[in-house]
């Protein structure tokens, strides 16, 4: 387990109902301590400690990466409410790179078919081969170093954090050994992985973090779709179902060129819906004949078409924890 302290310059009433509230709708756990209360997340728990007009948090996760994705959960919840301002970090050993990062270098590059080319990076990705499915990809200044952490174990970003692009990506397939692992770049107009790519070198150093989000599924019928940015966690989604896992999948492709040849398991239809064809994913979803008994759907793609799939997904009657309907991307 590996552990860190939060001071905050407020009474706990102050955040706390907030953060209560954050995590009853992530469906998390909320308990009493002997010292306060403690608040499990994603990537794990937060104890609350009131000490008057202070607040006293104890982070405690399963590992570095995860206590530090932890933090920043923490960090991003107090700057939506306006309180960032008050925190303040236990002292730690400063120098070090911060514990989800992960470096590698460039070994293959392809483009597997007209809009998509996929990327392998050489490197110790064992952390990956557990957990969610994603990692941010640092693109930015990196000719002034990558992150280093700072004497609280935070994270310093050459040239300001404003100076990285950190897009979000999805580990398509890793070696079993963690030694490497394959993305697909969706290429799209305008965007900056895409310029990126184009000038991408064999062997050029690539820096990650993560890993992060959403990962295997475990419900016995499943109902899968996405488009171009998600065509590669709906297929690892696919290719690690259980045994005995019913359902259906579909994802959106721009041409027919772009539809990938993989092994599907027995229980599930994977179907490919085309841009070019004038295919919509979420006249799909509505299509979708959904079953009584445990379910789980998944939905990610553009930001307006995911409100839309939300709202389809409550009046069909799926309950929180049944659909996960996820922000993929934003069009302008
Ligand atoms: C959990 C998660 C997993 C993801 N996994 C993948 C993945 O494995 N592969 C992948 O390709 N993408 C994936 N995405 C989507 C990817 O993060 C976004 O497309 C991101 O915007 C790309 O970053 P960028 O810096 O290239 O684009 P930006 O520079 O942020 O955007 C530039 C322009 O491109 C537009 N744009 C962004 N995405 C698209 C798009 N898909 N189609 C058309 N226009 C677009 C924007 O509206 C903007 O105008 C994932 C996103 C999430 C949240």
């Amino acid at each position: 387990m590996e552990r860190t302290t939060a001071f905050l310059d407020i009474p706990a009433a102050t955040f706390l109902p907030g953060l209560i509230q954050r995590a009853a709708e992530m469906e998390m756990a909320v308990a009493d301590t002997p010292r306060g209360k403690a608040v499990e997340l994603y990537y794990g728990t937060l104890e609350v400690i009131d000490t008057g007009p202070r607040t006293r948090v104890e982070l405690v996760s399963s590992d570095a990466a995860r206590l530090l994705n932890l933090r920043d959960t923490l960090t991003w919840h107090l700057d939506q409410v306006g309180l960032k301002h008050c925190i303040t970090w236990a002292k730690m050993k400063a120098g070090a790179n911060p514990a989800n990062l992960a470096l590698g270098h460039v070994v293959w590059v392809s483009e597997i078919s007209p809009n998509f080319t996929r990327v392998r990076l050489a490197g110790d990705y064992t952390r990956f081969l557990e957990g969610g499915f994603h990692f941010r990809l640092l693109l930015g200044p990196k000719e002034l170093g990558w992150p280093s952490t700072d004497d609280t174990g935070g994270t310093v970003w050459p040239g300001g954090l404003a100076a990285w692009n950190r897009p979000v990506y999805t580990v398509r397939d890793i070696c079993p050994e963690g030694r490497w692992i394959d993305f697909d770049v969706f290429r799209h107009e305008g965007g900056r992985a895409n310029d990126w790519i184009i000038t991408l070198e064999m062997g050029e150093e690539v820096g990650i973090t993560g890993p992060g989000g959403t990962g295997h599924v475990s419900a016995p019928w499943v109902g899968l779709f996405g488009d171009e940015t998600a065509l590669p966690a709906v297929l690892r989604m696919i290719r690690g179902a259980p045994d005995g896992t019913q359902g259906e999948a579909v994802l959106l492709v721009p041409t027919e060129a772009d539809i990938q040849r993989v092994d599907v398991p027995e229980g599930i239809t994977l179907r490919w819906l085309c841009r070019e064809k004038g295919d919509v994913l979420m006249d799909a979803f509505r299509d979708l004949r959904l079953p009584e008994g445990p379910r789980y759907v998944f939905y990610a793609g553009e930001k307006t078409e995911v409100a839309e799939a939300r709202e389809h997904a409550a009046a069909i009657g799926l309950k929180r924890g049944e659909a996960h309907t996820l922000v993929y991307w934003t069009a302008d």
